[in-house]
């Protein structure tokens, strides 16, 4: 793939209803040619079904085969980009059988958590509100809200299932080097992402670049979302000293909610190598 200019616009990271996103896949496109981006990966957690009958080509959009796998490292959630990946590489195929497993397994384990809490028939309950393989926190948090347990899924992930909360469970994924290397046998590239959102301190969140780099990961999402111009330029230096490739994606996952728009998010500073050059 090649990319004649400058002043295209790349979301490589977005959501559809396969994973928790609320848009199916043709109305996300829609709605990015819509909102101007030119280049568009579609990165459901832990699935690849939105690419399922989909053609890369979609007119004036180009579509980045992407995935978001879910991992931990140290006791900290974190999540990595695969993008450009092959979608019929057998390695990522398995990458996304074994996580389905995992979300499986978790869900009964937060079901569990949950019930010992006083908050019973939560599997059950999120597993009627799930559509297909994915099951997540989102659909604890709206069962929790239907069951008068939280006012809002802001509340419910703010005393049930937020991070480091109580239904926050991450023992069951593949580890960091497993997803990494899922990705690279597929041909794509890992990257970090919304290295802000894990609420590292700068030490900690270079630790984890180091250990992410040394298992072969590849790049950082310098821009995920909305994020003032210090913390863009903050971790376009981590992004620069660390010699990483520098992604940007709105994280998109519904009209109307706490995230970016389609598109709608800070350029990459200028020092930086975008991923999309090592896209072939
Ligand atoms: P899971 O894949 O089950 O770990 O669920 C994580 C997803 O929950 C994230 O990708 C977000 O889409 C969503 N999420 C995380 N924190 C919040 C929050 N405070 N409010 C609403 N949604 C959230
Ligand atoms: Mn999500
Ligand atoms: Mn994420
Ligand atoms: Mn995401």
């Amino acid at each position: 793939m090649s990319y004649a200019s400058a002043a295209m616009i790349f979301d490589l990271h977005s959501h559809t209803l396969c994973s928790d996103g609320s848009l199916a896949p043709p109305a996300l496109i829609a709605r990015a040619i819509d909102s101007g981006v030119d280049v568009l990966a579609i990165t459901d957690h832990d699935t690849l079904d939105a690419y399922e009958g989909l053609s890369l080509a979609q007119g004036r959009l180009q579509l980045v085969a992407g995935i978001e796998f879910s991992t931990q490292w140290q006791s900290t959630g974190i999540h990595v980009l695969g993008l450009n990946v092959d979608l019929d590489s057998d390695a990522v195929q398995a990458g996304v059988r074994y996580q389905t497993e995992a979300r499986r397994a978790r869900a009964r384990r937060i079901g569990e958590i949950l019930g010992k809490m006083g908050i019973p028939d939560a599997f059950a309950g999120a597993a009627a509100l799930a559509q297909g393989d994915y099951i997540g926190r989102p659909h604890f948090a709206r069962y929790l809200v239907n069951s008068g347990k939280a006012r809002s899924i802001e509340d419910a992930f703010r005393k049930f299932v937020g991070d480091g909360k109580a239904g926050d469970v991450k023992q069951h994924w593949a580890d960091l080097p497993q997803v990494v290397q899922w990705i690279r046998d597929a041909g794509g590239i890992a990257v970090l992402a919304h290295p802000l959102k894990y609420k590292l301190t700068r030490t900690k969140l270079k630790r984890l670049l180091a250990d992410f780099v040394h298992v072969g990961g590849q790049g950082l999402e310098v821009v995920s979302g909305q994020q003032n111009p210090q913390q863009t330029a903050g971790m376009g230096q981590l992004c620069e000293q660390l010699n990483l490739l520098a992604s940007c994606g709105s994280d998109f996952h519904a009209p109307d909610t706490r995230w970016a728009e389609l598109g709608a998010f800070a350029p990459l500073p200028a020092r930086v190598t975008p991923v999309w050059e090592r896209f072939s």
